[in-house]
């Protein structure tokens, strides 16, 4: 995008009026993603799994408008956390990584609806590739600090080492994968989630999230219809085209 001219005020307390925020903290979880602490002077409890739809506006007018998953509790009061991964031809995505820095002001409305939420279901299954862990974060970090004894599992799959996003927050909630370029010395699993790995996560049917490209919710889905989980049980959520 090119000058980005001065978002327009506030205008009223609901979920689908835009606001504006302020980026507080910025930390990089790997090479090429980046979470974002945004305040919010009309925060709005959400539930694990909602999104935002984050809106940038040129100085000629021209708006882009990307959705993006809410990464954090919703016990974190006052604000969300968003956890964007770059795409290097995209619009928005570059936006965030080279130009917002700490202070900047930001666009955005939320959160919004979904048949992808959790409202404290057990057993959970959580399957994510790639950015599509972000949702699923938000859920293993609310059960943590709500329902530690409540049965769920992370199954994510990552291409590379490098690219374990929340890689400090994961315990043994959550088994990992890699299906390219696992780290040195990596004795754990390798190559694409599959039936195997979906029993070892030891969660009984149950409520699924799968989160990541098209590709990977489809086979993921399908493994946990698999597995025994019921149709209606299994929430899906689809990033983008490719990947
Ligand atoms: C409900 C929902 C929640 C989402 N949550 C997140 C999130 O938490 N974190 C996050 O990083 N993204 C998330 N996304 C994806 C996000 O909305 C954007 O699509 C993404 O950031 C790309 O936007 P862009 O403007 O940078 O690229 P664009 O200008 O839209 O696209 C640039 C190029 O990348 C391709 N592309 C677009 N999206 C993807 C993708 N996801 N993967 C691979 N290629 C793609 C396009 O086909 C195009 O070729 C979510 C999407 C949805 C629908």
């Amino acid at each position: 995008m090119g000058g980005l001219a001065p978002p327009p005020p506030v205008e009223q307390r609901a979920p689908g009026r835009w606001q504006v925020g302020t980026v507080t903290r910025i930390k990089r979880e790997t090479p090429r993603v980046k979470s974002f602490r945004i305040d919010l002077p009309i925060w709005i409890p959400h539930l694990p799994g909602q999104h935002y739809d984050v809106r940038l506006t040129a100085e000629d007018g021209y708006q882009a408008q990307r959705s993006y998953s809410i990464a954090s509790s919703p016990l974190d009061e006052g604000g969300i956390e968003l956890t964007i991964d770059l795409l290097e031809d995209g619009e928005v995505s570059p936006h965030f990584h080279d130009v917002v820095v700490e202070g900047d002001r930001v666009e955005v409305r939320g959160p919004l609806t979904s048949y992808f939420v959790w409202h404290g279901e057990s057993p959970a299954l959580l399957l994510g590739g790639g950015s599509g862990v972000v949702p699923l974060m938000a859920m293993l970090r609310h059960r943590r600090r709500t329902m530690p004894e409540l049965p769920m599992r992370l199954v994510y799959s990552v291409r590379a080492g490098e690219a374990v996003i929340y890689a400090d927050e994961l315990g043994d909630d959550a088994i990992l994968t890699f299906t390219r370029e696992p780290p040195s010395g990596w004795s754990g699993h390798t190559g694409r989630i599959d039936a195997a790995l979906v029993a070892e996560a030891g969660v009984e049917p149950g409520i699924a999230f799968v989160c990541g490209s098209n590709g990977f919710v489809e086979a993921a889905s399908q493994l946990a219809l698999e597995a025994g989980f019921d149709p209606e049980q299994v929430r899906t959520e689809r990033f983008g085209p490719t990947g």
